[in-house]
This record gives structure tokens, C-alpha cells and sequence, in this order.
């Protein structure tokens, strides 16, 4: 048997660690004095209480190490990994959010604001060949492109009300620098127009992905399993995260790519704007335009039946954006139409260009 102050010593902890981790039930010494009060720890105590403290030192909660603690090596392997992953994604959402306030207060954005680009752009949306309803809403303007995809029996009524609430920024021309803030304000009216919307239905909710085009750049929200894709020289990037649960499990090892896709529990949303009041933190980003880009947003039901391939190629291959919206609508419709189907198709063009020709 140590006694506190050697196994302190041992096992790089501090004996008023170690009495904590008593107190919490984390780390309990082999023995108790009952005369003293003193605790003894048995020498095989040393592995958790190094493993404790590695961990201590990876930030995780102390919760969190008492459930690692009480799993054999594979699971706590895999428990650690998971933790890692949400570590790596917090801070991923917080880095960009970073990225984002250094260009609005240095001005970058505003210097670039004198580029003569603009959007050119298309939406369609369309119920499928199976759903009795289209619960999806889509919009492009030439400022704001924006897809919703409801669900719950108030679906339609909340993704239309999360678009209606982001084209207020479609009206009126706006500081440079102060996207940021506009799309903060727009979202919180989403939110909460969403909740007025589905009011009936606690259940009922929206996905929300949107772009705002401020002359330069193209401020990026996104909630949800909707996404954004960014088709530049030719090759597709998706530039959102699915807020699902397969795709965090996917992130956190769980899953692979394939076992996601065939996942009964597919659907599950982390993250929407719902009925049922809370306010979630979408993930917000700024992506730099050329000329030529190139942006799709699309519901689930184009991208689960279409593959990334099968997008860029269309994307690709179609210049004209209402042309390539209602190809891409068909290529799922011919996939049998599972879901609503809804894409925006946005080119960044230089001003004028479309008007001159
Ligand atoms: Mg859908």
C-alpha cells in the first residue's frame, strides 16, 4: 500500500487531486484508515491514475474520465476517440467563426467590395414522386440563396418562414462588414419565425442553409442536413457538415461512410431550426468568390440520391443555372423521387456580363 503523498508522486497527480477524485467517486483509495482518515492506494491503482491524469491533460470533463474509467481498453479507446472528434469539430465551427471576425475588423472584406462581380442564379424546388407535399422551400436572389427543408406536420409553414426571414436581406443593399451581424439577426428572426410557424407541432422544424453575397464573398449559415457545394475548376467541394447523427458518428469512428448511408437512423438531425424553442448555433462561414465559381445548395433529396459524381457532372456540363436546377431536380425524380427535392444554382459572374449579352 502507497500512502497519498507517494502515490501522488507515482502517478504525476496532486494528493489534493487525488482527494477529490475520492470525493468523486473517479479515483477511490484501496483503504481508509478509520482511526486517521488517511487513504492507502494499492500499487495496480497506479495504471487508472495515470490514465486519469493523461486524460486530465486532454481537458476532458471529469465526468466524462469517471465513464472512460469504467470501460475496458477497446471502449475507452473508442470513447476517447469520440471526444476527440467533438474537440476537433467545436473547435473547427469556432476557428472559422475567428476567420470570420478578422476579416470584418480589419476591413478586408470592405476593400474587396469594389470587385464588379455578381451572382447569377436559379431555384426549384419540387414534392418528388413519392411525398404527398413539398415541405421544402428554396430561394435565390441576388443577394441571398437559400434552401429549408421541413419536417413535422408544420414542415412547410417552418421552412417556409426560415426563408421568408433571410430574404429581408435581399432588400436592401448593406454596409460592408456588417454581414456578420445581419446574418446573426436573420437567423435569430428565423428562429423564431420557425417557432411561431410550427407552434401546433413542438416536433415540427426546419433545416436551414443560406448564403448572403456581399460583392466579394458569400457569408455562409448553415443548420441542418442540407448542404452547399462549391464547384471551382471544375471539381466539387461540399463546404457544410451534415448536423446529423450518422455523420458524427461517422466523425467519431462509429461508422463508416458506407454503413452511414445505409443507416436506419439516417435521418436524425442534431441540429434544426424546430418548434420546440431551443436556439441552436448554426455554423457560420465566409468563403471568398472568383469569378467562375460555381455554388449549389440542395436538400437531403438530392443529395441522397444523387452521388457527388453524378452532381459535379451536371454541374459541370450545364451552364445555364435554371437549366442545371431543373437538371439536377430530374436526375433525382428519375432516382425515383424519394424525398421533395430542392437546389439553388448560383454562378459568380463578372457585373454586367449577363446584361451585355
Ligand atoms: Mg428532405
Amino acid at each position: 500500500m502507497l500512502t497519498i503523498g507517494a502515490f501522488a508522486k507515482a502517478c504525476r497527480l496532486s494528493p489534493k487531486a487525488l482527494r477529490l477524485y475520492d470525493e468523486l467517486e473517479l479515483l477511490r483509495p484501496a483503504r481508509v484508515d478509520p482511526e486517521t482518515g488517511y487513504r492507502y492506494y494499492a500499487v495496480e491503482q497506479l495504471e487508472q491514475a495515470r490514465l486519469v491524469a493523461w486524460l486530465r491533460r486532454l481537458g476532458m470533463p471529469l465526468a466524462r474520465i469517471r465513464q472512460v474509467c469504467a470501460l475496458d481498453g477497446p471502449a475507452a479507446g473508442r470513447e476517447i476517440r469520440a471526444y476527440w472528434a467533438r474537440v476537433e469539430a467545436e473547435t473547427a465551427h469556432r476557428r472559422d467563426l475567428a476567420a470570420f471576425l478578422v476579416d470584418h475588423l480589419t476591413g478586408t472584406s470592405s476593400q474587396k467590395d469594389t470587385a464588379m462581380w455578381e451572382l447569377r442564379y436559379a431555384a426549384l424546388s419540387d414534392t418528388g414522386l413519392v411525398r404527398p407535399a413539398n415541405q421544402d422551400t428554396a430561394y435565390a436572389g441576388a443577394r441571398v440563396l437559400a434552401v429549408a427543408d421541413g419536417f413535422g406536420s408544420a414542415g412547410a409553414h417552418a421552412s417556409t418562414a426560415a426563408v421568408e426571414a433571410l430574404k429581408v436581406l435581399d432588400r436592401e443593399t448593406f454596409p460592408a462588414g456588417s454581414v456578420l451581424n445581419l446574418l446573426d439577426d436573420a437567423v435569430r428572426g428565423a428562429t423564431r419565425a420557425v417557432r411561431e410557424a410550427a407552434a401546433a407541432d413542438k416536433e415540427a422544424g426546419t433545416t436551414l442553409t443560406a448564403m448572403l453575397w456581399t460583392g466579394s464573398q458569400l457569408a455562409l449559415v448553415h443548420i441542418g442536413d442540407s448542404r452547399a457545394y462549391l464547384l471551382r475548376d471544375g471539381e466539387l467541394f461540399r463546404i457544410t457538415h451534415d448536423h446529423t447523427l450518422v455523420q458524427s458518428m461517422v466523425d467519431e469512428g462509429r461508422l463508416t461512410v458506407e454503413e452511414a448511408a445505409a443507416h436506419p437512423q439516417r435521418p436524425l438531425l442534431l441540429k434544426s431550426l424546430s418548434g420546440d424553442g431551443a436556439a441552436p448555433s448554426p455554423d457560420l462561414r465566409l468563403q471568398d468568390a472568383l469569378p467562375g465559381d460555381r455554388y449549389l445548395l440542395c436538400s437531403d433529396g438530392l443529395s441522397r440520391v444523387l452521388t457527388d459524381p453524378d452532381i459535379e457532372r451536371t454541374l459541370a456540363s450545364v451552364p445555364d443555372p435554371e437549366e442545371a436546377t431543373r437538371t439536377l431536380v430530374a436526375g433525382a425524380n428519375d432516382a425515383g423521387g424519394p424525398d421533395n427535392v430542392s437546389c439553388v444554382v448560383a454562378d459568380v459572374v463578372e457585373a454586367g456580363h449577363f446584361r451585355n449579352l
